[in-house]
């Protein structure tokens, strides 16, 4: 058997695994990357990048619509081919080739295929034994959960890989889960004419979220995008039928579509990649606890990033956590402290839903003395030219002992973007009295922070 030593190994290629791989790579580290699918990970081919593409143009439609003289009518349709085609191109056609020069310019050498442990700082893949002298860093990803539903596994499903690839617009599609991945592709695929049903057990959509980001949430997809939304709803068994399937409600009633999106969350992948080799146990969801220095066990060698630890499950998370290993291991000790919860988070519905920190109800749970400060997102000069007349709402939860920011929440018409000063006022703790000499450019949509700023300004209601 072929084996080669490296300062470290690094097991899966998505996001975090590749930054972690390139910062080591830079500060001079020899790293070997093992990849068994697509060099880029699920967020580059199956999640994040084709399900921005194909939310993106009835966003632009929408946008279209409002503004008189744009020639554009109300009964205006998308075009799913060309939509379908602008998404294959975004996700390069499933072809990782583009993302190799990348590697070989920082001496990174890949190896497709699966990685499993074989001993404490050993990884076979193939006819290969890698062995890592200083470090091995897990960041293989996960897949979709599927739930313990009676009959789902004698039918055919998709997970959010078939949702965000398929070549053709289904005529009908029931959604299991109404968190940011069902909403966002009942949203994409409704825009595209599939006539969807959305069903969640939840007394909102985006149960993390504000309640009222949720049933601003609903209240678009049943309006504007005509999908039958149904909380509450649980579901009792599954079965082939109708359409193609066939799902019965608990108390009563079915929904039927030609297929059947799985949405409610994610497995990690640990199951074949050898742990019980390196005497490691991940937790009842197999997800790998780890100390904010992204060390598993609190071994000095052994590390988990991205969505594998479970902290929080985003590409910026993921790839946040990538700095703090490398920054460690390259002996510039830093901690994560901006982690879990509280991680940034965007819904790519229309309305976005754009939320850092605690909500309220976290808040308040957290002990913490809260203030809700409250504007309308689209109650700024700029929003008379962009997202006019789409409502939505800004929140600011305001801790009243300190008068910092401890969570934000922006609904409506594209508000991800006004994020980032949200989680920067957060990350830095900077006092509203301070932040309030933040000048927003005008008229811009970022004059929603002077409103709020005004707001908390003008003193409790
Ligand atoms: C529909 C959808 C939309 C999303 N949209 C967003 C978004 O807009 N923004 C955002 O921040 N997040 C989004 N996410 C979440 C995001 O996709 C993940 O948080 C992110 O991909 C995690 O990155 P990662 O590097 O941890 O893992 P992954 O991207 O899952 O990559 C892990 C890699 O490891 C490989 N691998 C696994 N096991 C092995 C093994 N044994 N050997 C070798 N290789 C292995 C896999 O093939 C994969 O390529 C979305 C998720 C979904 C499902």
């Amino acid at each position: 058997m072929n084996s080669r030593t490296y300062d470290a190994i690094v097991l899966g290629a998505g996001p975090a695994g590749e930054v972690v791989a390139g910062r080591l790579a830079e500060g001079g580290w020899k790293v070997a990357i093992v990849e068994k699918d697509l060099v880029g990970g699920e967020c580059s081919y199956y999640s994040c990048m084709p399900s921005k593409a194909l939310l993106r143009p009835a966003d632009v439609l929408g946008e279209a619509q409002r503004i008189p003289g744009v020639p554009v009518g109300d009964d205006a349709a998308l075009d799913p081919a060309a939509v379908l085609a602008r998404r294959d191109q975004v996700i390069h056609h499933a072809d990782d080739s583009g993302q190799l020069p990348w590697l070989e310019e920082h001496g990174i050498d890949l190896y497709r295929g699966a990685g499993r442990f074989v001993g404490e700082g050993r990884v076979e893949v193939g006819d290969a034994t890698l062995v890592a002298s200083r470090a091995v860093i897990i960041a293989t990803g996960s897949g979709a959960a599927m739930p313990p539903i009676d009959g789902l596994d004698s039918v055919r499903t998709w997970n959010n890989r078939d949702a965000t690839t398929a070549k053709k617009v289904p005529a009908s599609m029931v959604v299991l889960g109404g968190g940011p991945v069902g909403s966002e592709l009942s949203q994409a695929w409704a825009s595209l004419g599939t006539k969807v049903t959305l069903v969640d057990a939840g007394e909102h959509l985006l149960g993390r979220d504000e309640p009222y980001a949720g049933e601003e949430v609903a209240a678009a997809l049943r309006g504007r995008f005509g999908i039958d939304v149904r909380l509450g709803t649980e579901v009792e068994s599954v079965r082939a039928g109708g359409a193609g399937v066939i799902v019965d409600l608990k108390g009563g009633g079915a929904a039927e579509g030609e297929e059947l999106l799985v949405a409610v969350g994610r497995k990690p992948h640990t199951e074949d990649i050898g742990l019980e080799a390196i005497g490691v146990e991940p937790d009842d969801g197999g997800f790998l606890e780890v100390d904010d220095r992204m060390r598993v066990g609190g071994r000095d060698g052994l590390f988990a990033i991205g969505d594998v630890n479970g902290r929080a499950l985003f590409t910026h998370n993921g790839k946040y956590q990538a700095w703090i290993v490398a920054e460690n291991l390259l002996g510039r000790g830093v901690s994560a402290i901006a982690e879990g919860f509280g991680s940034p988070r965007v819904t790519f519905t229309d309305p976005q839903v754009a939320a850092v920190g605690k909500t309220l109800a976290k808040a308040e749970e957290a002990g913490i003395d809260a203030r809700v400060v409250e504007v309308p997102t689209d109650g700024s000069p700029g929003a008379s030219f962009q997202g006019k007349g789409t409502g939505g709402k800004s929140r600011l939860i305001v801790d009243r002992q300190t008068d910092t920011i401890v969570g934000a929440n922006f609904t409506g018409f594209e508000t991800a973007d006004f994020l980032q000063a949200a989680t920067l006022a957060i990350v830095a703790e900077v006092p509203l009295a301070r932040l309030r000499h933040a000048i927003a450019p005008y008229p811009t949509r970022s004059e929603v922070w002077l409103k709020l700023l005004e707001k908390w300004e003008a003193g409790e209601d």
